[in-house]
């Protein structure tokens, strides 16, 4: 198929606008599933990387689409969320990949029929969420439930949880809407649906699905614990035989118990926070059932076990079993990667295939095992997913991956088949569909899709890698002992860094599974849509730069530094990794380490940070405007008790009626209290998250004195940046610096709450109700586990009704604030959009925050996007119950941040150039050595200048240091002219403009020629 020509691309974009990317590095992301091929028969697939990415947002799109790639003969490969293993993503034959995250919406809910209809690029999590609030719930899932779309397990094809009661996915599935290669869209029902299930759509497109659900019941869960596979086959068989009433049926194999026992668990700052539940060395098998069914479950089991040696395990373990059911991955740590290896058996051979592997396979395979009640023919199924812990990196990873052609033929023997075709398996698509099945999916194919545009050579399409596994199967016995005599070492070790990449972060790139869970709750993912942003696309490119086919640029520096540092992906994480804190450890070498630059923005807070302690560049002097003058006396600046209230600089500088309201809540509630007065300083967070880390340290240590100078041992913050400085970032410094750190951290809210339960705080009679939601701050919510005690205060004012946004307490959103507002705000009002209208979906009239970046971000977004919702401060709205009043932040605000946006646009290579535009006179005279009037002169002779251009990248570079100090009261006026700033800020630009420019000029200049050189050259010549 042809590759894409500029017209083509233009044709593309004029179609999907921003939906579609011919970024080579993004191509790159879309070019691979999470099944890793060894090197050796990489090359049978060839080249993998799209020639393109689309991402249509309607049917009437994906009809466009197919009509453009049948006229320019180009391949389509849909992609949901790339969870799959088979190859079935992978565009091998270039073209357009297709990918559906903007077709994820929920069309239809029919409570009377017990379906949904759904575009196909949701995810089982979002749908069931949707579904709770109607009381319905899935009837099966499958265990990428996190991450994968509906559209992609119907193409795919599959069982899950809930299978045991509901069989396979396509048993479930009421219809679907497809476009075919003609631009036709069709609906499948009935036997008809056999031509997209399972086809990977190489027939179609699926656009719509009509899928059972089921009401939704409190469950119950089991564990079992049984020695031996053929006593766990009886007893799956009684379970059948007997028709107990389960809904879910797994298992795992002592191999794999022992491996999530050693497991690392879920680590937060510096300690662990996921429970260690220790399993037995026995099969593990877990049972869901609806609890009403409780009863005769547990009258029936105790029989049961008298014909195996199996025993009922603690609640605790089938807890733990049950909930952690997603993270299978887990074990992929000790890695850190996984040779898979998946099948179909019947029921009846589960003990002999199970043994069988044990006694061919050398290597440690750990498995997971799904019955399925009435599978193929009506007959008990069981899927294996099979797994042996090896390292890609080594070469002989290329002689553990064939050990799951050993897996697959042990299955065959015992009457199974591979679980899936996808690229690998289309060798064996008769088996795997059944031949009367495979077809009628030729026939369908070669009729409706005859120029083969949709998923080629996939499914009935053997190609080079499906034979050349045909193949490996067939000489299996031969190659199966260099599998077996590999010895494999398990266990996380990260030992030596990869480039520049730390040890432990170069681990945790090959870990990541690639499974997608973290992807579309990122924040920046879903605030661009590319999978660039996503922490999976940030591993896997960390791997591709590992292998030194990718090369540090400011590009990708910014997009470690734009992750907002909320932690959602932390708590997604399938295999438990620290994502952030990955993050946070390449800031640091990045940007402190290795001196690139940061967001420029940050460079002009660090320079206020230096001189004035703040980054809003306010005075010093002007720190303390904001303190109740009556509490000064009780409370004083600059005095010594044990507690110090800490503001911070949003609530000092720009809202200050969050300062003036927490302090009167602490006065109320009794607690005493000082300030630490014009000295306090910034926290330091913009620096840390800036890579600035040689100010952050700076800054920490000033405040820590303070408050020792305050003889204080706690500080009481407002800002949730603050209290995570002062509660986690501080002491691990202190630590890691030598420094004495006898200080705790709480929250204003933790103290109200407290006072609450004890009855010693109560809130007056209010005057009118008024519904509320609570913005969970991602820096006091994930960070630091407070998420109650701010409950607590609200729900503690009369007559406040406090509505849930459905992302709330872990799962909240993240509002976008500082580093995306600072990075790309029009990026920043989308994501802020996406919290705001969860507040107005839960029918609130406030949304509450007690985070000054939080509600700054959330005030502009509302504003931007014209959004009916006040943001209001906690502190504000509680104190205010006492009849204070404190003055409206909003227009402070607006006129702050109205500022910083424009320092945002100017500190960019377009605004520098676009500044240096308005002053050519002054800039060529400033030039050294008599350059001036010969650029002048030059300029007067035709085609002279021109003649200079390309020596401008290399003389720029080392002309403008020298001229811009000379050029800079020119400068600081054209500032002013285009920037609308407060007296104080214009008094100190001279001060701060030079530093700002210091820094960020070496890294910008590169960017900043190309754009003078031109409108250089027109003014020497007179043009302009
Ligand atoms: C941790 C983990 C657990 C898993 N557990 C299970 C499990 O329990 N059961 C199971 O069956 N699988 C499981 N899988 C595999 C995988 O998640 C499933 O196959 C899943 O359904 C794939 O969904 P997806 O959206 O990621 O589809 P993708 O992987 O993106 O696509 C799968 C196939 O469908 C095609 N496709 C995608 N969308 C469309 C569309 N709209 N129209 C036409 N074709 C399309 C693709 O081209 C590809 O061939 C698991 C994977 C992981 C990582
Ligand atoms: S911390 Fe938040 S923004 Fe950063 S990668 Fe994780 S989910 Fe995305
Ligand atoms: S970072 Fe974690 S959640 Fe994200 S793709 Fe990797 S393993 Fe999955």
């Amino acid at each position: 198929m042809a590759a894409l020509q500029a017209a083509d691309k233009r044709s593309l974009e004029s179609l999907f606008k921003t939906r579609v990317s011919f970024e080579r590095r993004e191509r790159t992301l879309y070019g691979h599933d999470i099944a890793e091929i060894p090197s050796m028969i990489k090359p049978l697939v060839g080249s993998t990387v799209p020639d393109a990415i689309v991402q249509p947002a309607s049917e009437e799109e994906l009809v466009a689409l197919v009509r453009w790639a049948r006229e320019h003969r180009t391949a389509l490969t849909p992609r949901g969320r790339a969870s799959s293993g088979y190859g079935g993503v992978l565009p091998v034959k270039g073209g357009l990949v297709v990918d559906f995250f903007h077709l994820s919406k929920l069309l239809e809910i029919d409570r009377a029929t017990q379906t949904v209809r759904v575009q196909p690029g949701i995810c089982w999590e979002k749908l069931d969420r949707e579904l709770a609030k109607e009381n319905l719930t899935l009837r099966l899932y499958p265990s990428s439930y996190p991450a994968a779309t509906v559209g992609g397990w119907l193409a795919q094809g599959g069982a899950g949880f809930g299978s045991y009661e509901s069989g396979w996915f396509r048993d479930n599935v009421v219809s679907a809407r497809g476009v075919l290669a003609d631009g036709t869209v069709r609906e499948f029902s009935g036997s008809d649906l056999d031509l997209v299930s399972e086809a990977e759509g190489t027939t179609g497109l699926i656009s719509e699905v009509t899928v059972k659900v089921m009401p939704k019941e409190e469950l119950g869960v089991i564990s079992i614990g049984c020695p031996d596979a053929h006593d766990l086959q009886l007893l799956v068989e009684r379970i059948v035989k007997d028709r107990l009433p389960i809904w879910s049926l797994s298992f795992i194999n002592p191999r794999m118990a022992e491996m999530k026992n050693r497991a690392p668990l879920r680590m937060h700052a510096d300690h662990a926070v996921g429970e260690r539940v220790l399993l037995p060395a026995s099969y593990v098998m877990t049972l869901a059932f609806r609890e009403k069914d409780r009863r005769r479950i547990d009258d029936v089991l105790p029989d049961l076990f008298k014909t195996c040696q199996a025993e009922l395990l603690s609640d605790r373990i089938a807890h733990h079993e049950w909930d952690n059911r997603f993270e299978m991955m887990v074990v992929k740590r000790l890695g850190p990667s996984l040779v898979p290896a998946e099948v179909v058996i019947p029921l009846s051979s589960l003990g002999d295939m199970m043994a069988e592997v044990e006694r061919k396979i050398s290597q440690p395979v750990v498995k997971e095992g799904l019955v399925i009640r009435e599978g193929a023919g009506g007959n008990p199924e069981v899927v294996i997913l099979g797994f042996i812990p090896s390292d890609q990196r080594k070469f002989s990873y290329n002689f553990i991956f064939p050990l799951s052609l050993t897996v697959m033929k042990i299955a065959e023997k015992n009457g199974g088949r591979p679980y899936a075709t996808g690229l690998y398996f289309a060798g064996k698509a008769g088996q795997i569909l059944g031949r009367e099945r495979l077809e009628r999916l030729k026939e369908f194919k070669a009729k409706e899709d005859p120029s083969n545009i949709l998923n080629p050579g996939k499914v009935m399409q053997g190609g080079v890698m499906a034979s050349a596994l045909s193949l490996g199967a067939a000489i299996e016995p031969l190659i199966r002992p260099l599998g077996n005599h590999v010895i494999s070492k398990i266990g996380e070790r990260p030992t030596q860094s990869v480039r520049d990449i730390p040890a432990d972060v170069a681990w945790y790139a090959y870990t990541c599974s690639q499974c997608g869970y973290c992807v579309a709750e990122c924040d920046q993912f879903y605030g661009r849509g590319w999978e660039s942003q996503s922490p999976r696309g940030k591993w896997y490119w960390l791997r591709e730069y590992m292998a030194g086919r990718e090369k540090w640029d400011q590009q990708m520096v910014d997009t470690f530094l734009v992750c907002t540092t909320c932690e959602m992906c932390d708590t997604r994480c399938s295999t438990n990794l620290p994502i952030e804190p990955s993050w946070m450890k390449l800031r640091g070498m990045l940007i402190n380490e290795e001196q690139r630059m940061t967001f420029p923005p940050f460079e002009m807070m660090a320079a206020a940070l230096k001189s004035e302690g703040n980054i809003w560049a306010g005075y010093r002097k002007d720190r303390m405007d904001w303190y109740p003058a009556d509490l000064k006396a009780a409370h004083p600046p600059g005095g010594k008790a044990k507690n110090v209230y800490f503001a911070g600089c949003t609530a000092s500088y720009v809202e200050h009626d969050i300062g003036q309201a927490s302090v009167r809540l602490l006065d109320k509630a009794g607690v005493d209290f000082v300030h630490l007065g014009k000295e306090e300083n910034c926290c330091g967070t913009p620096m840390l998250v800036a890579g600035r880390w040689d100010l952050f340290a700076e800054i920490m240590k000033r405040n820590i004195e303070l408050v020792k100078q305050a003889g204080a041992d706690t500080v009481i913050t407002s800002c949730p940046a603050c209290d995570l400085m002062w509660r986690q970032y501080y002491p691990e410094w202190a630590k890691k610096l030598g420094i004495d750190y006898p200080i705790k951290a709480r929250h204003y809210s933790e103290i109200l709450a407290e006072q609450i339960k004890a009855g010693k705080f109560r809130f007056p009679e209010s005057e009118k109700p008024v519904t509320v939601t609570w913005h969970d701050s991602c820096h006091i919510g994930r960070a630091s586990g407070v998420y109650e005690p701010p409950r607590d205060v609200i729900q503690a004012i009369p007559d406040v009704k406090l509505v849930e946004m459905s992302h709330n307490r872990e799962q909240a959103h993240c509002c976008a604030s500082v580093l995306t507002l600072l990075k790309e705000p029009p990026v920043a009002a989308d994501i802020g959009k996406v919290r705001l209208d969860e507040a107005l979906a839960a029918g609130a009239e406030k949304i509450l925050s007690l985070c000054p970046c939080c509600q700054v971000q959330l005030r502009v977004t509302a504003e931007k996007k014209g959004m009916p919702i006040e943001v209001q401060d906690l502190a504000h709205f509680a104190a205010a119950t006492f009849g204070y009043t404190f003055p409206d932040p909003n227009p402070e605000v607006r006129k702050q941040w109205a500022v910083f946006e424009a320092f945002i646009k100017l500190l960019t290579p377009q605004g520098f150039a676009g500044l240096m535009g308005t002053m050519w006179p002054e800039l060529i005279d400033a030039m050294p050595l008599g350059m001036g009037p010969m650029m002048h002169l030059l300029g007067k002779v035709p085609g002279t200048v021109s003649l200079m251009k390309p020596m401008f990248p290399v003389l720029f570079p080392r002309l403008l240091p020298l001229m811009l100090p000379k050029v800079l009261p020119t400068m600081l006026r054209r500032v002013e002219e285009q920037i609308e700033m407060p007296q104080y800020m214009r008094e100190q630009m001279p001060d701060l403009m030079p530093k700002v420019m210091d820094r960020l000029m070496p890294h910008m200049i590169g960017d900043v020629v190309p754009l003078i050189s031109q409108p250089m050259i027109d003014y020497l010549q007179g043009k302009s």
